[in-house]
Formats: C-alpha cells, structure tokens, sequence
C-alpha cells in the first residue's frame, strides 16, 4: 500500500530551465517525465500543475511597462507552453496525459472541470492542469491549491530545488535549520515563505496538507510516495 492514492504535484516554471537561464532544459523535462512515470506505475492517480517562471512572469513585466493584467494572462500562457512540453516528454515516454486549461483554448488543451480531471485520472491519464486559476493576481501555487482541493487529492506534493523548508533560506543563511514538519500556523507566524499567503490559506482553510521536497534529485518523487522523511509536511 502506497502512502497516497492520488496527488496534486506542482512544479516551478523555474525548475524547467535546469542550468540554463530562460526556457526548457529537455534534459531536466526528461528527468522530471521519468519520475512521474515511476510513480504513476505504481497506481498512483496523478494531476500535475507547473508554472511559468522560466518564460514570463507578470509582476515582473510591471516593470519593464507590460499592463499587469495582460502581463498575467502571459504568464498563464507560459505555463501552457510548459505543460505540452511536460505533456509531450511524458507521451513520449509511454504514459497517456490530458492538458486542461482553465482558459478556452481548444485544441490546444480541453477545458477544465473537475469531473473531467477526476474520469481521466480514474482511466489512467495524468492531467496536467495549466494557465493557473484562469484569472490574473493569481499564482500557479494558487492554481495548484485550487485544483489539488477540487480534484480531492490526498496532498499537495511541492517539487523545489530545496529539500524542505527551513527556519531561514538555507542559500542565504548557513545557521538555518530543516523542519520534518511543521503546522500552517507556524508558517505565518514565523513568516516563512513556502508559497504565496493565498495558496497556502486556501490550503488550511481546506486541510490539503502540503510535501516539500527536492525534485531535481532523481528518485525523489517516489521516495516521497514511498514515505521516507526527506522533506517537509505542512499540515
Ligand atoms: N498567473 C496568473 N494567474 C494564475 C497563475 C499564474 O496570472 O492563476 C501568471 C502570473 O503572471 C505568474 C505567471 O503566470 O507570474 C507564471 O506563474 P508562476 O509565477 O506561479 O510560475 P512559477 O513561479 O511557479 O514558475
């Protein structure tokens, strides 16, 4: 018996560049392709939200002059270009994948709704959910809250480059320690930033308890399902 029956794993737009500094390293998507599959092989009923860092980011087109909100709707674009090449990479490794939208863009992707997630995760596909929540002001960490809720899933598998979450950022700060697990409670009160304030409220408010974990670490993803203690839980 595997620890989880279904999950909602989110990974960061960023994560995709690998050592590169802008877009997809396809090494990188075939690491991540072949863990999913690991883990889908083992029963596992699977939906997969990634972002879109590593193309465009609305806030920071503010800067550069972009209108935030057409900023926004770039930025959900960019995590629709990153789930076809997840969608892609996992085809071409064998596993059936569908990619929902959450904007129209058929035949791009099929509109999502929950049942539809839920019949295709139920028949063996892995779904991708892309463009975020569909509205701008929104992160796709806010999308992955929404659809792990929706889609009832058992946790919310985080994906970081981290092993977990840490008193301090363990890139900037040498004395910081790791946490096996930790409350919502505790990570407002010691203002730790593991997601953006609206994911992880939607989270507690809707007890979706949160993994964090190292998903550049191949292996790792099942290791997680597996059980072993290698990240940290937010519940
Ligand atoms: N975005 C949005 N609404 C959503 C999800 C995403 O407007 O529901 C936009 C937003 O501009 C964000 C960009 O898409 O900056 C990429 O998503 P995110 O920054 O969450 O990607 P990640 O940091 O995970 O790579």
């Amino acid at each position: 018996m595997t620890k989880y029956k279904r999950i909602l794993l989110k990974l960061s737009g960023e994560s995709l560049m690998g050592n590169q500094s802008f877009g997809i390293d396809p090494e990188r998507l075939a690491d991540y392709a072949r863990q999913i599959k690991e883990v889908h092989a083992m029963g596992i009923q699977i939906g997969i939200v990634i972002g879109g860092g590593n193309i465009f980011r609305g806030l920071s087109g503010t800067s550069k002059g972009f209108d935030r909100v057409k900023g926004d709707q770039m930025g959900m674009c960019a995590t629709v270009i990153n789930s076809l090449a997840l969608s892609s990479a996992l085809e071409a490794s064998g596993v059936k994948t569908k990619v929902l939208t959450a904007i129209r863009m058929e035949p791009i992707g099929e509109f999502y709704s929950k049942w539809k997630a839920i019949e295709a995760m139920e028949s063996g596909y892995i779904c991708i959910f892309s463009a975020g929540t569909g509205s701008p002001y929104f992160t796709t960490d806010t999308g992955s809250s929404l659809r792990g809720i929706e889609i009832e899933a058992d946790v919310m598998l985080k994906g970081t480059r981290v092993d977990g979450i840490y008193t301090a950022d363990p890139e900037k700060d040498p004395t910081a320690t790791k946490f096996d697990q930790i409350t919502f409670d505790e990570i407002y009160a010691r203002n730790l930033k593991v997601m953006d304030l609206t994911a992880t409220t939607m989270c507690k408010e809707n007890h979706l308890p949160i993994y964090v974990f190292n998903m550049d670490i191949v292996g790792n993803l099942k290791r997680v399902i597996d059980g072993e203690p290698i990240g940290t839980l937010v519940h």
